[in-house]
């Protein structure tokens, strides 16, 4: 079987994501790799230099400069002729290809891949994660997104594919660039972070989520994330997000503070090594699957903390 994986880069740098998708396309056969995008020729290289890659497409064109799926999805189509799956990671640009390339091809898609079982047989959570599925299709093209935090990152250095140009699908012109606005931080990537702090609703409002998370993020080299409550109130932009609707993560270190533990915050985190809440109602949900409590008032127990680090 050959798979062709999506890879996501930005900035002129590889994206980590791409690197589970890997392995998980591993497992199904032969790698190939899909750059799209305008300029890529350093992308491509990177990525050829993934361990046990083949063929690296490249597709150059001004048309792909921003990911637009509605343009990149035709891109897909058209090298699926030659290969059997497709295999995105789940991120925000992932879950916007895949479904577009299996609508295009009249497939079913298989989505957030927890495992590969089989050359047809996947597993992925359902319920947001209190259930497992196990799927097994009988279409004769795989489309899948597959979840990060379920598979090893393949070795970045090592391969030594192939590069090869495809032609361009061109502006389909149902979508244009209009303009992106992105935070800037020092800080590690939510997705990739070996720590996570995260606030919820308790924090009360933006300027005090301020206050009391990034000074212990910075103390623990941490990213930052935030509960939908969090995101909802306007404390911290919604890319913070960690949840069944947010971000999947799955850190050394997650720190849940003032967070309540609602089901489908847990969606997004309950795979982290370890877990500590700091919460001043021993009754709320996050304790059953912390490994550490504090119960305690979060705005005498985070400066503390915060202090004594
Ligand atoms: P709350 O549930 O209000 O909890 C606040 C906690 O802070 C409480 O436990 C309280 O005891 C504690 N607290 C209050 N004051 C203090 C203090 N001074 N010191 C210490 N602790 C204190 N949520 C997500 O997070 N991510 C998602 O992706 C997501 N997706 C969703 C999708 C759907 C379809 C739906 C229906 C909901 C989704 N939610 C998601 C929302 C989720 O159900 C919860 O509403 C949300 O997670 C609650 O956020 P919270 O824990 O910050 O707030």
């Amino acid at each position: 079987m050959k798979a062709l994986v999506w890879v996501e880069h930005e900035g002129g740098a590889l994206k980590d994501a791409t690197l589970s998708a890997v392995t998980a396309a591993g497992q199904l056969g032969d790698v190939h790799l899909l750059v799209a995008g305008q300029g890529v020729d350093g992308i491509a290289e990177a990525a050829a230099k993934i361990a046990d890659v083949g063929k690296v497409h490249v597709a150059d064109n001004a048309a792909y400069a921003h990911a637009l799926a509605e343009n990149i999805a035709p891109l897909v189509v058209s090298l699926m002729e030659n290969h059997d799956a497709f295999v995105a990671p789940a991120t925000t640009t992932g879950k916007n290809i895949a479904p577009r390339v299996a609508a295009l091809l009249d497939v079913m898609q298989i989505s957030d891949i927890l495992s590969v079982e089989g050359p047809d047989t996947f597993t992925r959570p359902i319920y947001a994660g209190n259930a497992i599925a196990t799927v097994k299709t009988s279409d004769k093209k795989l489309v899948l997104t597959v979840r990060g935090t379920a598979f090893a990152k393949a070795a970045a250095q090592g391969g030594s594919g192939t590069v090869e140009a495809v032609g361009t699908t061109g502006d389909k012109g149902l979508s244009s660039f209009v303009g992106a606005e992105i935070a800037k931080s020092e800080r590690p990537e939510l997705t990739s972070a070996k720590v996570i702090v995260s606030g919820g609703r308790a924090l009360k409002d933006a300027e005090t989520f301020e206050q009391l998370i990034p000074p212990l993020a910075d103390k623990l080299g941490a990213a930052i994330g935030a509960s939908r409550a969090a995101v909802d109130a306007g404390y911290v932009p919604n890319d913070y997000q960690v949840g069944q609707t947010g971000k999947i993560v799955a850190p050394e270190v997650y720190i849940a503070v003032g967070i309540s533990g609602a089901i489908q915050h847990l969606a997004g985190m309950k795979d982290s090594k370890t877990i500590i809440a700091i919460n001043k109602d021993e009754d709320a949900p996050i304790f059953q699957i912390a490994d550490f409590g504090l119960v305690a008032d979060l705005f005498t127990a985070v400066p503390e903390l915060t202090g004594k680090l």
